[in-house]
């Protein structure tokens, strides 16, 4: 497929408009620029995909859960057959290896087709039914029935680290298509030519599949002019978004400023604390640091739950952690970071802990001269005092980069805990004698992470029906839904109540013979 460096709006696929400015996706393992340049869009195109998109939510809405279901999975069976053409571009447009790109494939298109399934049960609308009681005193009740129905037109913008899985068909676009709502993605510019693919492979399923033109947009441009045009228009009905907390919040503000504000479901830094209980450490202290490293280095450190943190009680056991978790660190192969931008925010990152009198370097990878945004490893320590009193060392810094806190009892790391902002994932690495110290943790990391992991690592997130992809401020704008996995349908819904609605009215899924067999709570019974 060759690409054509076009918007895709609705059906159409189309060029920016003359004078437009443009992009080109740049090689970060060799400088160089990638062919096509992708102009950007502006207000006219914003526009347009916002009409279509308006006009699709009337007809998208309505169709049987079956027909969107064989819309994504079609999309998926797109995306797959786009084969060695899709990784590649990825690859040079990212760095990022082939079997994670592969690997990554796989989970997207096995997102959509999640969501298909999550359709054919109907589980999602949450149909609650009542019935009518006319001879109740002092009052008749009603017949009342309760379903959730889609908010509308969604902007999604993609992540520059999950190229595919959280990107143009990713799991925001797949939760937000499945459940009703048409989507106008803002491509990231860091991968135009994969969005691309990507784009026209959804596209043309939405039109083999017979849905309504604008159920789909893809669009290029930057986020100050596109994203906050997109987030600005009443159109728009929510926002899913991946990155940096600048970018989150300032799309929230936008979101919050409008006559009709509106949710928006950012993504944003999180540094995920690690902690090593004491009867573990002690014996397992070098097989931890290996694994650590091996979970902080993975992808360059550029997943959103990598262990940015670790937290121990000082002693010998510690020392033998961090003995070996630097050694690791030291043997690390060299690899790519995602873009120029994200590598000079990684080295001012690592430039402002190295510089920082309450920070002592552990070890740092092997540099990379011949890369053009190599990321070289960096593990730090601290004392619990220290961290605890400089708010800095408490920032994400997006990268293999980690800092061990050393605490002085089992009090000072609840302490620890209690500073820490909202994370998406806390882990906690024990053994049966730790048990008494971890439930005394416990209510403390509910409160602060979406995910706790036990006696693992956690960079991989499973996508299924249970996983939290989420969490409290900043690591999210929303702590009370999920990216990832098929409970993210909620981002994009809302309930609606029917009071005595006449049955030939109801929609097939309130009809009093529930015609579609779909799971439902009648008269408060499931
Ligand atoms: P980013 O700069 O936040 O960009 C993400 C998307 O948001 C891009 O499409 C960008 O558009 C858009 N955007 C940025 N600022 C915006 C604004 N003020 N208004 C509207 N749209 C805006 O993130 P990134 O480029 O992917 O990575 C930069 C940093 O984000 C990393 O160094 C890391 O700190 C963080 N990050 C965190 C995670 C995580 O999951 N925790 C994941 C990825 C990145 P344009 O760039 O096209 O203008």
């Amino acid at each position: 497929m060759t690409l054509e460096g076009h918007h895709l709006i609705g059906f159409a696929s189309q060029a920016g408009a003359t004078g437009a400015q443009s992009i080109e996706a740049i090689n970060p393992a060799s400088g160089e620029a990638l062919a096509p340049r992708y102009s950007l869009a502006g207000q006219a195109e914003v526009e347009h995909a916002c009409r279509l998109a308006e006009d699709a939510f009337l007809a998208y809405r309505r169709l049987p859960l079956e027909a969107r279901a064989a819309f994504l999975e079609a999309a998926a069976d797109n995306i797959d057959a786009l084969g060695d053409t899709l990784t590649e571009r990825a690859m040079a447009e990212t760095g990022l290896p082939k079997a994670r790109l592969e690997g990554e494939r796989g989970r997207t298109c096995g997102q959509l087709r999640l969501f298909a399934e999550v359709l054919r049960s109907g589980d999602y609308l949450d149909v609650r039914v009542e019935d009518a009681l006319p001879e109740r005193t002092p009052m008749p009740r009603p017949s009342l029935a309760q379903q959730q129905v889609p908010l509308g037109p969604v902007a999604v913008f993609g992540a520059s680290n999950f190229p595919l899985a959280f990107s143009v068909a990713g799991g925001d676009t797949a939760a937000a298509l499945a459940a009703g709502c048409p989507v106008i993605v803002k491509a990231h510019s860091a991968h135009p030519g994969t969005s691309e693919l990507v784009g026209r492979a959804v596209q043309q399923a939405a039109q083999d599949c017979g849905m309504p033109e604008g159920v789909f947009s893809l669009l290029y441009g930057s986020g100050s002019e596109l994203g906050q045009a997109l987030v600005k228009d009443p159109r728009i009905q929510a926002v899913g978004f991946t990155g940096s907390r600048n970018g989150g919040t300032a799309l929230l503000r936008t979101a919050q400023a409008r006559p009709q504000p509106i949710p928006v479901y950012a993504e944003m830094s999180s540094i995920n604390p690690v902690l090593l209980l004491p009867q573990q450490l002690e014996a397992n202290a070098e097989a931890l640091g290996e694994a650590f490293v091996a979970s902080l280095t993975m992808g360059a450190g550029q997943f959103c739950t990598n262990p940015g943190l670790i937290l121990a009680l000082s002693g010998p056991a510690l020392e033998r952690f961090v003995d070996r978790a630097g050694e690791a660190v030291r043997e690390a192969s060299p690899q790519l970071m995602l873009t120029p931008g994200i590598h000079a925010a990684y080295q001012q990152g690592v430039a402002r802990l190295d510089e920082s009198s309450d920070v002592s370097l552990v070890a740092k990878g092997k540099a990379t001269g011949h890369l053009a945004c190599p990321c070289q490893p960096h593990l730090f320590r601290t004392t619990a005092t220290a961290f605890m009193g400089n708010d800095a060392l408490h920032d994400e810094v997006f990268g293999a980069c980690a800092l061990v806190v050393e605490c002085d009892s089992a009090e000072q790391i609840q302490q620890v805990l209690a500073a820490l902002e909202g994370q998406l994932t806390a882990t906690v690495h024990l053994e049966e004698a730790d048990y008494a110290l971890a439930d005394r943790l416990l209510p403390l990391l509910e409160r602060r992470a979406g995910r706790i992991l036990f006696n693992g690592w956690p960079t991989g997130v499973e996508v299924c029906h249970s996983m939290v992809h989420g969490g409290p401020w900043p690591s999210t704008s929303d702590s009370r839904t999920t990216s990832v996995g098929s409970a993210a349908i909620q981002r994009f819904l809302r309930p609606v109540c029917y009071q005595a609605m006449p049955e030939a009215l109801a929609p097939d899924s309130l009809k009093a013979d529930n015609p579609l067999g779909l799971p439902r709570q009648v008269n408060g019974k499931r």
